[in-house]
């Protein structure tokens, strides 16, 4: 079924690139064991689209202020005029493997046709184009270290930043056009900042708390881990219409006094730290959450958190104390009480 010739009149978007492409060529040592996402299908609502699975695409998007001042741009492609919709800009993407997440799809396109490091990029949101039998996910992502795209296949011409009021001066592919507008005012990624004494005492004397303070934390740390993995913006207190579907949220655990010894324990064994700023696989374990220990006051470091954050993207922090709750609102940092986390969490073990 790989390397079927389009069908005739291939021109909906975001209809990917067509199979020579991907075949055509050296042969590219990466495509030898993937691929079998590569085809032409037709939706239910009659387009032809280019992924038997369906497609990704990487945005990565630099929204950072720093002393090089404010900034805010976009990775595009530029795609070889001989291509399918050539001589257009949009994301590095393509059609998805049958066992592979739109994540990992859209890091490993990036990769081959960017040259992005997936490790200096993490994701932050999923924005899904569901046409019934095919869909696109929009893989939105943010760099953790300094990104230097560059054309590194034939497919591109060109993989750079491109400031995003400039954006829509290029001629772009139809697929990634209809989906800008929504791209472009989408907020940035979401941390989630967890006071665990206050969430583990909310959960109360049933999860052995008061004999095992470390204990009930480190339960709390791998219940959060799913979270990581895919939070409905619908939500969050304050949903915004203009948000993608699923969040990817940054989880950072603040412990305290004897539950501080969660934060030592978090390199070993079960799934491996992903350091400060996070490997961004989507993977899922106890490395997905971040366990900050508190050297002081628990609250300090919460605010210490919340407001360095806050400077480049959106927190939400997760508690009931009252004194905290006023710093929070004094910083405009919203807050939601632990029964709308561990409502999250149930959700979560009933479907897993
Ligand atoms: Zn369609």
């Amino acid at each position: 079924m790989v390397g079927r010739a389009p069908p005739a009149r291939a021109q909906h978007p975001p209809s990917d690139r067509p199979p020579v492409l991907r075949r055509g060529g050296a042969a590219g040592s990466s495509h030898i064991v993937h691929g079998d996402g590569d085809g032409w299908v037709t939706c239910e609502r009659g387009h032809p689209h280019w992924g038997r699975y369906g497609a990704a695409g990487l945005l990565l998007r630099d929204r950072a202020r720093d002393g090089a001042g404010e900034r805010d741009r976009v990775v595009l492609q530029h795609r070889a005029a001989w291509s399918h919709q050539g001589g257009t800009w949009g994301m590095p993407g393509g059609a998805r493997d049958s066992d592979e997440s739109a994540v990992r799809a859209a890091l490993r396109e990036a990769a081959e046709e960017g040259g992005l490091d997936p490790a200096a990029v993490r994701p932050v949101g999923l924005l899904t184009d569901d046409h019934g039998g095919w869909s696109y996910v929009t893989v939105l992502a943010e760099p953790v270290t300094p990104v230097e795209p560059h054309a590194t296949g034939g497919e591109s011409v060109e993989v750079r930043w491109v400031d995003v009021p400039a954006v829509d001066t290029l001629p772009l592919h139809p697929g990634f056009a209809a989906t800008w507008p929504r791209l472009r005012t989408a907020p940035p990624g979401i941390v989630l900042v967890v006071d665990a004494a206050n969430v583990v005492g909310a959960r109360g004397r049933g999860d052995g708390w008061w004999r095992d303070r470390a204990g009930a934390t480190r339960r709390l740390r791998d219940a959060l881990a799913p979270l990581a993995e895919g939070l409905p913006a619908a939500d969050l207190p304050g949903a915004s219409p203009a948000d993608v579907d699923l969040l990817l949220p940054r989880i950072v655990l603040v412990v305290e006094g004897a539950a501080a010894a969660v934060a030592a324990d978090r390199r070993g064994g079960d799934g491996g730290g992903a350091g400060s700023g996070g490997a961004g696989s989507g993977g899922a374990g106890p490395g997905a959450v971040e366990v900050v220990a508190a050297s002081g006051s628990g609250d300090d470091a919460i605010v210490a958190v919340a407001a360095a954050e806050s400077a480049t993207h959106r927190v939400l922090v997760v508690t009931a104390d009252r004194g905290l709750a006023d710093r929070l609102a004094a910083l405009g940092v919203p807050r939601v009480g632990p029964r709308w986390l561990l409502s999250r969490i149930d959700r979560e073990r009933q479907r897993g």
